[in-house]
């Protein structure tokens, strides 16, 4: 922290010349997460920019709430009771949404939290602590609680797993099977399960899991057992995919073991970062001894999120795409973007150099691999592509399947089908360039040389490491020499 403070002028423009480094946000292909809103919805944002969530969430409003306090407070606290509704009513769409099996009138039950991550954290916790509950009734061990889940889970699943003491039992996918298998799953199912995780949209590569054969598989191991384990659904980036593209596809409270699901409003919620949403199946779902009861002002706030005060316009925000786009406007823009998705993956296969790893009905993504890249791999593609501008991450499946490189391209509503022709266009340049690269000697293929002539003297790494630097020092000044320095 400096000694002395600068004009407000200087210190905006310093931090605006910073930021210029930045990667334009809405050519990030490796996120999910919404880079554009409507210029009305930025409004509305900006508008409670400085209103603190947790007040809205705490603040009840009651009869006699109103007759004791002021007519400064009554003022505060209709302002803060109308965001504490909308919050209750994004709720209460996103259940319906869900199929949650709601009588008339009866309110949803569900939180909003900063995103998916945390809404995990809640409904595994709700999990654990039931689960301990009904072993402490029978009298059994209830130290060593698990999870089971497909090797594919999002980073959250693991912290969860290591924050709150929950050993995290992965089953395993295999070559050209890139989600969990629900029938292994069931197999790794025992008495310590807290709950078995299914992915809506494999963030690996867009797939659905099959959660209805895991529920029929479960509710049969239940039976057998007399276990009750439950599902919950990580639909972070399928829950707001899969009720516009594919209402028939049974994956939400229609099964009768799942018991809550997560998604992210910041995701296909078209919502700026900040905001995700956990929904139980029922009150019984949620232990009430998570519940915290706060008496602000005399009146009954329950609460049960991990952090207290954070910002509102997040909530503001979903409650503007809810009303604004309703079920036909979701539907166009899921619709648009599975078509973009099929623009891209069609112009990927007439370049004939890819594999594609994703699914035509998952979440709108393409996922490719290489078909050769023994000469050049994925990595350098994704490298290559950030001079036009790109980010196309690369990264490694998760075991037994790490061998497999792909390519991820997430396609956004404010991605155009002109973007798709375009990202195509700079992809078969990247290639063409590609090809007349000398390769990476990589490491791998030098190993294997040794292995098969047993005579050549292994090379050291840092051998290889100064070879191949020599290489691409090579490349880089014949290049310069052609194209001169730009
Ligand atoms: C993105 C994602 C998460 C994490 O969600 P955040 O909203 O970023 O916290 C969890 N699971 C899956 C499947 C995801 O795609």
């Amino acid at each position: 922290m400096p000694e002395s403070s600068i004009p407000k002028e200087a210190a905006y423009q310093i931090i605006n010349d910073e930021l210029m480094l930045d990667g334009n946000p809405r050519l990030n292909l490796a996120s999910f997460v919404t880079t554009w809103m409507e210029p009305e919805c930025d409004k509305l944002m900006m508008a409670s920019i400085n209103k603190n969530y947790v007040d809205m969430d705490e603040y009840p409003i009651t009869t006699e709430l109103q007759a004791i306090v002021s007519m400064y407070l009554v003022g505060i606290v209709l302002i803060i009771y109308h965001f504490w509704i909308k919050q209750n009513r994004c709720v209460n769409m996103i259940a319906h949404l869900f199929n949650a099996p709601l009588g008339n009138g009866e309110a949803a039950v569900g939180v909003g939290t900063v995103g998916s991550s945390e809404a995990i954290m809640l409904a595994g916790l709700a999990f654990k602590r039931k689960w301990q509950n009904k072993m402490k009734q029978l009298g059994k061990p209830y130290d060593k609680p698990n999870i089971v889940t497909g090797a594919n889970v999002q980073v959250c699943w693991e912290k969860f797993a290591r924050y709150f003491e929950v050993e995290l039992k992965e089953v395993k996918l295999s070559d050209g099977y890139y989600v969990m298998d629900p029938d292994k799953a069931v197999e790794m199912v025992d008495e310590n399960t807290i709950c078995v995780a299914a992915i809506l949209g494999s963030t690996l590569n867009g797939e659905f899991e099959d959660v209805k054969r895991l529920n029929d598989l479960l509710v049969e191991k239940n039976k057998q057992t007399g276990w009750d384990t439950p599902i919950h659904v990580d639909a972070a980036s399928g829950g707001f995919i899969a009720p516009f593209l594919y209402p028939e596809l049974e994956w939400d409270f229609r099964l009768p073991l799942v018991k809550s699901i997560n998604v992210s409003g910041h995701k296909y919620g078209l919502v700026y970062a900040g905001i995700g949403w956990a929904i139980w199946r029922n009150k019984e779902d949620l232990p009430d001894e998570l519940i915290f009861h706060i008496n602000y002002l005399g009146a009954d706030q329950p609460t049960f999120t991990l952090n207290f005060s954070k910002g509102s316009s997040q909530v503001i925000a979903q409650y503007y795409q809810l009303i604004r786009l309703g079920h036909e406007g979701y539907t166009n823009i899921m619709e648009n973007c599975q078509e973009n998705a099929m623009v891209l993956k069609e112009g990927l296969e007439l370049t004939g150099r890819f594999n594609i790893v994703s699914k035509d009905n998952g979440v709108p993504l393409v996922a490719f691999s290489l078909k050769d890249n023994s000469r050049h791999n994925e990595f350098e593609v994704s490298d290559m592509l950030r001079r036009f501008g790109w980010i196309v991450p690369a990264y490694t499946m998760p075991p037994d399947a790490q061998h497999v490189t792909v390519l991820r391209v997430v396609i956004r509503e404010d991605f155009s089908r002109t973007l798709a022709e375009r990202l195509v266009a700079d992809i078969q340049k990247v290639l063409h360039e590609l090809d007349s690269m000398p390769s990476r000697i990589t490491e791998k293929l030098s190993v294997n040389v040794v292995e098969h002539h047993p005579g050549v003297v292994k090379k050291t790494a840092i051998e290889v490491q100064r070879e191949i630097t020599a290489a691409w020092r090579k490349m880089v000044a014949d290049k310069k020499k052609t194209n001169g320095v730009c």
